[in-house]
């Protein structure tokens, strides 16, 4: 297997400051569970920012030196380069546009600059660590100049990129001053993966309008340098989730929360704080189910995480607000000694505790407005050992295209999502067996490792093709 250099944003770890100086834990995100049996073996590496700034000369070594015993390498940033890069272009650019909020993009050439500053940051560090011969898979929206920047110095390398979050259609594509730029920048890759069909059609629609490529089907001529694009939904690690909800110290906290909360049916609610996640909608049909089925008060509960992201984007300090209300005149409007409609944390859980609430919930309630994939809906599914539990699935979730035995719903429309709630908790207990029991399979089928090894082997496949034209 050739070497094989994984690049994001952010490395999966959290800094800790101890006597004799940092030293990192790992966080295991998917995607770090997926990659772990690629970034770990031999001299593979996984490259990103360590998630603080190291400004000391010293202190950088003493990092880079704890980092190589994981496998890993820093891309170090300053203050700068993290407000304008990260927090500014990707987060007030890049994210909105593709998520088509549209009214939140921010057209900055200073925070472009910053961009294309780091985004060159991290190709220097990947050319220091790079050999002819090895592949290198880049990952997101933040990095998309990466790819050509490398094979601008590397023309024979293996570069893939894989974006997270959706790529939207060309008319929203189309109002960013950098497109040209932006579509370049990914180009430089061989294989380029999307979650689903529609966004890799999306893609390859801006490809032809805004380039000279030649295009058929999934495959784009660049300057005579055969590329792919192709829809890759990234799974979940399955048996790492039902394990898991039968763990002991999972059902503990189920008793004690269970406890806690009495009888009463629940309903979960899980994401990060984001606009393109849906919570002030989902609260207000929440609501709106209450005035209409009074039989429900004290029965049912809406249990609803939302872990912090992104504070200092003001988008995201307006929305927490927002959140804030409606949970207060809900709970306010409706509560009685006995019972609260909606228990609200505002911090993120540890899995087993995560776990705990996927066991316990009758019905997930996933509603995003646009989300690339929703890994959540598909642990929700994976937690249900005993073959029950209802979802509430967006349309416009990435996970939609692949779990279409959920109740699926137009986060728009107030009507339909009302309803949903009612539907959900009415539903028996045949038929949700029967919907689970095709998601499970589907998604055991799909896991992260079959996701991590499709990619590879499709950008190796192309690697391959290329090399036999020549
Ligand atoms: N998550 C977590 N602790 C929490 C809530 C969520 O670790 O308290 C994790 C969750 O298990 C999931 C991820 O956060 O893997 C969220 O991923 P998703 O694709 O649903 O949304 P994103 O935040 O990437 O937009």
């Amino acid at each position: 297997m050739p070497r094989t250099i994984i690049v994001s944003n952010r490395l999966p770890l959290r800094a800790e400051l101890h006597e004799n100086g940092y030293q990192f834990k790992a966080s295991e995100g998917g995607l770090a569970t997926g990659l772990g049996s690629i970034y770990r073996e031999g001299d593979n590496v996984w490259l990103g920012w360590p998630g603080k700034e190291f400004k000391d000369n010293q202190e950088q070594k003493q990092v880079r030196k704890e980092l190589a015993k994981a496998n890993m390498a820093p891309v170090f940033l300053n203050q700068d380069d993290l407000d304008g890069y990260y927090l500014g272009f990707s987060n007030q650019t890049l994210w909105p546009a593709f998520h088509y909020f549209v009214q939140y993009i921010t057209y900055n050439e200073e925070q472009w600059e910053a961009y294309v500053r780091v985004n060159q940051k991290f190709a220097d560090a990947i050319l220091e660590l790079a050999d002819p011969n090895c592949r290198i898979w880049i990952h997101d929206y933040q990095l998309m100049l990466v790819p050509k920047m490398l094979r601008d110095k590397m023309p024979e390398a293996s570069i893939g990129y894989f974006q997270h979050i959706p790529f939207p259609s060309y008319e929203v594509f189309r109002m960013l001053p950098w497109r040209k730029e932006l579509l370049e920048g990914v180009l430089g890759s061989d294989f380029l993966g999307f979650h689903t069909y529609d966004d890799m059609r999306h893609f390859l629609s801006c490809v032809h309008r805004l380039t000279d490529y030649e295009y058929r089907s999934n495959t784009i001529s660049v300057n005579g340098r055969h590329v792919e694009a192709d829809a890759l939904p990234m799974g979940i690690d399955y048996a790492k989730y039902a394990e898991q909800a039968r763990d002991p110290e999972t059902l503990a906290i189920v008793d004690k929360y269970r406890k806690a909360i009495g009888n009463q049916r629940v309903i979960l609610s899980v994401d990060r704080l984001d606009y393109s996640k849906g919570i002030p909608d989902r609260l207000t049909a929440f609501r709106k189910f209450l005035e209409q089925n009074p039989a429900y008060h004290g029965k049912v509960s809406l249990i609803l995480i939302v872990v912090p992201s992104r504070h200092r984007v003001p988008s995201y300090g307006r929305l927490k607000d927002d959140v804030d209300e409606l949970v207060g005149k809900i709970n306010g409007y409706f509560s009685d000694m006995n019972w609260q409609p909606i228990h609200y944390f505002y911090r993120s859980f540890s899995l087993p505790e995560l776990s705990a609430f996927y066991v316990m919930s009758d019905v997930a309630m996933i509603t995003p407005i646009r989300d690339g994939m929703n890994l959540v809906c598909k642990e929700y599914i994976a937690s249900r050992t005993q073959r029950d539990g209802v979802l509430i699935l967006s349309e416009m979730a990435g996970s939609a295209k692949e779990l279409s035995e959920s109740i699926l719903v137009n986060p728009n429309d107030q009507k339909t999502l009302t309803q949903s709630i009612g539907q959900a908790l009415e539903l028996s207990k045949e038929e949700m067996g029967r919907r689970m029991a095709i998601m499970q399979e589907t998604l055991q089928n799909y896991n992260i490792f079959h996701w991590v090894n499709f990619f590879t082997e499709n950008l190796d496949r192309v690697k391959a093709e290329q090399a036999k034209m020549h």
